[in-house]
Protein backbone atom coordinates (compact mmCIF):
# COMPACT_ATOMS: atom_id res chain seq x y z
CA UNK A 1 0.00 0.00 0.00
CA UNK A 2 1.20 3.41 -0.57
CA UNK A 3 0.54 6.54 1.69
CA UNK A 4 -0.92 9.96 0.97
CA UNK A 5 1.07 12.16 -1.05
CA UNK A 6 2.83 14.67 0.61
CA UNK A 7 2.97 13.08 3.78
CA UNK A 8 3.42 14.67 7.28
CA UNK A 9 7.01 15.21 9.14
CA UNK A 10 6.92 14.61 12.75
CA UNK A 11 9.59 15.45 15.83
CA UNK A 12 8.86 14.16 19.24
CA UNK A 13 10.06 14.80 22.57
CA UNK A 14 10.34 17.98 22.94
CA UNK A 15 10.05 19.39 26.24
CA UNK A 16 9.89 15.47 27.32
CA UNK A 17 11.86 14.97 30.74
CA UNK A 18 12.07 11.20 29.85
CA UNK A 19 15.89 12.64 27.81
CA UNK A 20 16.61 13.20 31.48
CA UNK A 21 15.48 9.89 33.16
CA UNK A 22 15.18 7.53 30.25
CA UNK A 23 18.09 5.43 30.90
CA UNK A 24 18.87 1.70 29.92
CA UNK A 25 21.35 -0.62 28.34
CA UNK A 26 22.61 -2.63 25.73
CA UNK A 27 21.31 -6.16 27.16
CA UNK A 28 22.49 -8.73 24.81
CA UNK A 29 25.40 -8.08 22.33
CA UNK A 30 26.65 -9.68 18.99
CA UNK A 31 29.79 -11.43 18.69
CA UNK A 32 30.18 -13.31 15.51
CA UNK A 33 27.36 -15.04 14.52
CA UNK A 34 25.69 -15.26 17.98
CA UNK A 35 24.29 -12.69 20.49
CA UNK A 36 25.21 -13.09 24.51
CA UNK A 37 23.53 -11.35 27.45
CA UNK A 38 25.10 -8.00 28.64
CA UNK A 39 24.65 -6.47 31.91
CA UNK A 40 23.95 -3.24 30.34
CA UNK A 41 21.93 -1.63 33.27
CA UNK A 42 24.37 -2.64 35.69
CA UNK A 43 25.29 0.45 37.54
CA UNK A 44 26.98 3.39 35.36
CA UNK A 45 27.48 1.15 32.30
CA UNK A 46 23.83 2.31 30.98
CA UNK A 47 25.58 5.76 30.60
CA UNK A 48 28.47 5.00 28.68
CA UNK A 49 28.53 4.80 24.94
CA UNK A 50 27.79 2.58 22.82
CA UNK A 51 26.08 0.70 25.73
CA UNK A 52 23.47 3.76 26.89
CA UNK A 53 20.42 3.58 24.47
CA UNK A 54 18.61 6.30 25.36
CA UNK A 55 19.19 9.04 27.28
CA UNK A 56 20.57 11.46 28.88
CA UNK A 57 20.83 14.07 26.66
CA UNK A 58 19.75 18.10 26.53
CA UNK A 59 17.05 19.83 25.14
CA UNK A 60 17.00 21.84 21.48
CA UNK A 61 17.72 25.46 22.34
CA UNK A 62 16.23 28.64 21.10
CA UNK A 63 19.32 28.71 18.79
CA UNK A 64 18.31 25.31 17.34
CA UNK A 65 14.54 26.20 16.69
CA UNK A 66 15.39 29.49 15.35
CA UNK A 67 17.48 27.28 12.43
CA UNK A 68 14.76 24.64 12.28
CA UNK A 69 12.65 27.18 11.25
CA UNK A 70 14.82 28.44 8.54
CA UNK A 71 15.44 25.12 7.50
CA UNK A 72 11.53 24.53 6.34
CA UNK A 73 11.09 27.75 5.44
CA UNK A 74 14.05 27.87 2.71
CA UNK A 75 12.41 23.86 1.38
CA UNK A 76 8.57 24.82 1.86
CA UNK A 77 8.03 22.21 3.77
CA UNK A 78 6.03 22.13 7.03
CA UNK A 79 6.30 20.25 10.45
CA UNK A 80 4.46 19.14 13.63
CA UNK A 81 6.46 18.74 16.96
CA UNK A 82 5.19 16.44 19.62
CA UNK A 83 5.47 19.06 22.41
CA UNK A 84 5.45 16.95 25.99
CA UNK A 85 3.45 19.81 27.84
CA UNK A 86 5.02 19.05 31.59
CA UNK A 87 8.55 18.72 32.24
CA UNK A 88 9.14 16.38 35.51
CA UNK A 89 11.71 17.64 37.90
CA UNK A 90 13.68 14.68 39.65
CA UNK A 91 11.21 15.55 42.91
CA UNK A 92 8.37 14.26 40.94
CA UNK A 93 6.81 18.36 40.39
CA UNK A 94 5.44 18.99 36.99
CA UNK A 95 6.66 22.38 35.52
CA UNK A 96 5.00 23.71 32.19
CA UNK A 97 7.29 23.56 28.78
CA UNK A 98 6.45 27.27 28.48
CA UNK A 99 7.69 27.76 31.77
CA UNK A 100 10.87 25.30 31.59
CA UNK A 101 12.06 26.38 28.27
CA UNK A 102 10.44 29.78 27.69
CA UNK A 103 13.41 30.61 24.85
CA UNK A 104 12.64 27.75 22.92
CA UNK A 105 8.57 27.87 23.71
CA UNK A 106 8.74 30.96 22.33
CA UNK A 107 10.45 30.18 19.13
CA UNK A 108 8.69 27.27 18.33
CA UNK A 109 4.97 29.85 19.13
CA UNK A 110 6.85 32.12 16.43
CA UNK A 111 6.44 28.73 14.07
CA UNK A 112 2.97 27.65 14.98
CA UNK A 113 2.13 31.41 13.86
CA UNK A 114 3.91 31.94 10.59
CA UNK A 115 2.39 28.34 9.78
CA UNK A 116 6.21 26.37 9.75
CA UNK A 117 4.74 24.12 12.51
CA UNK A 118 1.71 22.08 14.04
CA UNK A 119 2.55 21.50 17.88
CA UNK A 120 0.83 18.23 18.68
CA UNK A 121 -0.09 16.81 22.50
CA UNK A 122 2.58 13.96 23.13
CA UNK A 123 1.37 13.34 26.81
CA UNK A 124 1.99 15.88 29.67
CA UNK A 125 4.47 13.86 31.68
CA UNK A 126 5.68 11.06 28.62
CA UNK A 127 6.22 8.58 32.15
CA UNK A 128 4.46 7.24 34.84
CA UNK A 129 4.65 9.53 38.16
CA UNK A 130 3.83 6.92 40.84
CA UNK A 131 6.36 6.17 42.80
CA UNK A 132 8.67 7.92 40.78
CA UNK A 133 9.23 4.96 38.73
CA UNK A 134 10.35 7.40 35.44
CA UNK A 135 13.66 7.86 38.05
CA UNK A 136 16.65 6.07 36.64
CA UNK A 137 17.58 2.63 38.65
CA UNK A 138 21.06 1.14 39.82
CA UNK A 139 20.35 -2.06 38.52
CA UNK A 140 17.99 -2.05 35.39
CA UNK A 141 16.60 -0.24 33.15
CA UNK A 142 13.19 2.10 33.18
CA UNK A 143 12.14 2.11 30.03
CA UNK A 144 8.51 1.12 30.75
CA UNK A 145 7.89 3.76 33.22
CA UNK A 146 8.94 6.06 30.16
CA UNK A 147 5.37 5.55 29.00
CA UNK A 148 1.82 7.37 29.63
CA UNK A 149 -0.96 5.81 28.52
CA UNK A 150 -0.51 2.14 29.77
CA UNK A 151 -3.55 -0.13 30.14
CA UNK A 152 -2.90 -0.43 34.15
CA UNK A 153 -3.25 3.38 34.63
CA UNK A 154 -6.88 4.17 35.75
CA UNK A 155 -9.28 6.06 32.55
CA UNK A 156 -9.13 9.40 35.04
CA UNK A 157 -5.30 9.36 34.65
CA UNK A 158 -5.19 9.41 30.95
CA UNK A 159 -8.09 12.18 31.13
CA UNK A 160 -6.14 14.30 33.66
CA UNK A 161 -2.91 14.12 32.08
CA UNK A 162 -4.88 14.86 28.79
CA UNK A 163 -6.71 17.67 29.60
CA UNK A 164 -3.56 19.07 31.27
CA UNK A 165 -1.38 19.09 28.54
CA UNK A 166 -3.76 20.70 26.45
CA UNK A 167 -4.75 23.29 28.74
CA UNK A 168 -0.80 23.90 28.95
CA UNK A 169 -0.58 24.00 24.70
CA UNK A 170 -3.51 25.73 23.87
CA UNK A 171 -3.13 28.67 26.83
CA UNK A 172 0.53 28.92 25.75
CA UNK A 173 -0.38 29.11 21.59
CA UNK A 174 -3.93 30.72 21.49
CA UNK A 175 -4.92 28.44 19.45
CA UNK A 176 -6.56 24.52 19.37
CA UNK A 177 -4.64 21.96 19.72
CA UNK A 178 -6.26 19.22 17.62
CA UNK A 179 -2.95 16.09 17.26
CA UNK A 180 -1.88 13.52 19.49
CA UNK A 181 1.23 11.75 19.53
CA UNK A 182 0.93 8.84 22.02
CA UNK A 183 4.19 8.35 23.79
CA UNK A 184 6.23 5.56 22.85
CA UNK A 185 3.30 4.36 21.04
CA UNK A 186 1.36 2.52 23.89
CA UNK A 187 -2.00 4.20 24.22
CA UNK A 188 -6.04 2.39 25.27
CA UNK A 189 -9.58 2.76 24.27
CA UNK A 190 -9.45 5.52 27.31
CA UNK A 191 -6.44 7.42 26.07
CA UNK A 192 -8.65 7.56 22.86
CA UNK A 193 -11.86 8.74 24.38
CA UNK A 194 -9.96 10.86 26.56
CA UNK A 195 -8.29 12.65 23.32
CA UNK A 196 -11.66 12.59 21.86
CA UNK A 197 -13.42 14.56 24.95
CA UNK A 198 -10.40 17.20 25.29
CA UNK A 199 -10.32 18.40 21.54
CA UNK A 200 -7.86 16.29 19.91
CA UNK A 201 -9.31 15.08 16.75
CA UNK A 202 -6.04 13.17 14.80
CA UNK A 203 -4.01 10.42 16.26
CA UNK A 204 -0.46 9.47 14.52
CA UNK A 205 0.44 6.09 15.86
CA UNK A 206 1.98 2.93 14.53
CA UNK A 207 -0.30 0.47 13.40
CA UNK A 208 -4.01 1.61 13.92
CA UNK A 209 -5.57 -0.85 12.64
CA UNK A 210 -5.71 -2.65 15.66
CA UNK A 211 -8.10 -0.08 17.13
CA UNK A 212 -11.23 -0.04 14.05
CA UNK A 213 -12.65 2.93 13.80
CA UNK A 214 -13.49 5.42 16.77
CA UNK A 215 -15.57 8.17 16.92
CA UNK A 216 -14.18 11.45 17.31
CA UNK A 217 -10.69 10.19 15.69
CA UNK A 218 -8.52 9.98 12.77
CA UNK A 219 -6.18 7.67 12.39
CA UNK A 220 -2.71 8.81 10.53
CA UNK A 221 -0.80 5.98 10.33
CA UNK A 222 3.03 5.47 10.29
CA UNK A 223 3.32 5.02 6.53
CA UNK A 224 1.91 8.25 5.96
CA UNK A 225 4.74 10.10 8.65
CA UNK A 226 8.17 10.48 8.46
CA UNK A 227 8.84 9.98 12.34
CA UNK A 228 12.17 11.76 14.10
CA UNK A 229 12.68 12.39 17.99
CA UNK A 230 14.50 15.55 19.05
CA UNK A 231 17.17 13.33 20.40
CA UNK A 232 18.26 12.47 16.42
CA UNK A 233 18.82 16.04 16.01
CA UNK A 234 20.75 17.02 19.01
CA UNK A 235 23.16 14.00 18.54
CA UNK A 236 23.24 13.72 14.74
CA UNK A 237 23.05 17.78 13.83
CA UNK A 238 20.71 19.52 11.91
CA UNK A 239 21.86 17.96 9.00
CA UNK A 240 19.52 15.12 10.11
CA UNK A 241 16.71 17.42 9.59
CA UNK A 242 18.30 18.98 6.30
CA UNK A 243 18.72 15.74 4.43
CA UNK A 244 15.37 15.26 4.74
CA UNK A 245 14.11 18.50 2.87
CA UNK A 246 16.31 18.31 0.15
CA UNK A 247 14.43 18.90 -2.99
CA UNK A 248 13.25 15.37 -4.65
CA UNK A 249 10.32 13.52 -6.65
CA UNK A 250 8.48 14.10 -3.63
CA UNK A 251 6.81 16.92 -2.81
CA UNK A 252 7.24 18.86 0.58
CA UNK A 253 6.46 17.88 3.71
CA UNK A 254 3.04 18.61 5.74
CA UNK A 255 1.64 18.86 9.04
CA UNK A 256 0.09 15.73 10.71
CA UNK A 257 -2.89 17.85 10.95
CA UNK A 258 -3.01 18.30 7.29
CA UNK A 259 -2.68 14.84 6.10
CA UNK A 260 -4.96 14.03 8.85
CA UNK A 261 -8.08 16.68 7.67
CA UNK A 262 -7.27 14.83 4.09
CA UNK A 263 -8.04 11.72 5.35
CA UNK A 264 -10.86 12.76 7.49
CA UNK A 265 -12.73 14.80 4.31
CA UNK A 266 -12.11 11.45 1.90
CA UNK A 267 -14.13 9.28 4.64
CA UNK A 268 -16.68 11.38 4.32
ZN1 LIG B 1 8.11 10.29 22.81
Amino acid sequence: MTGVNPSALRLDDVGAASKRYEVYGVTRVRIGPVTIPFPGNFLFLKYVPPIRRWGPYRELTAAHWDRILEALARAGARMTVGVTAGWVESDGRVVPFPRKFSAAAAVIRRGTESGLLEVANHGYTHCVLDGRRFRPRLFSGNRTAHREFHEWLSSEVHLDHLARAQAILQDFLGCPVVTFIPPGNVFTRDTLAAAASTGLRYVSCLQPGRWGPFPGITFVEDRDVRAMHDRDLVLGGLRVLTSLLEPGEAPPFVTVREVGARLEAAAR
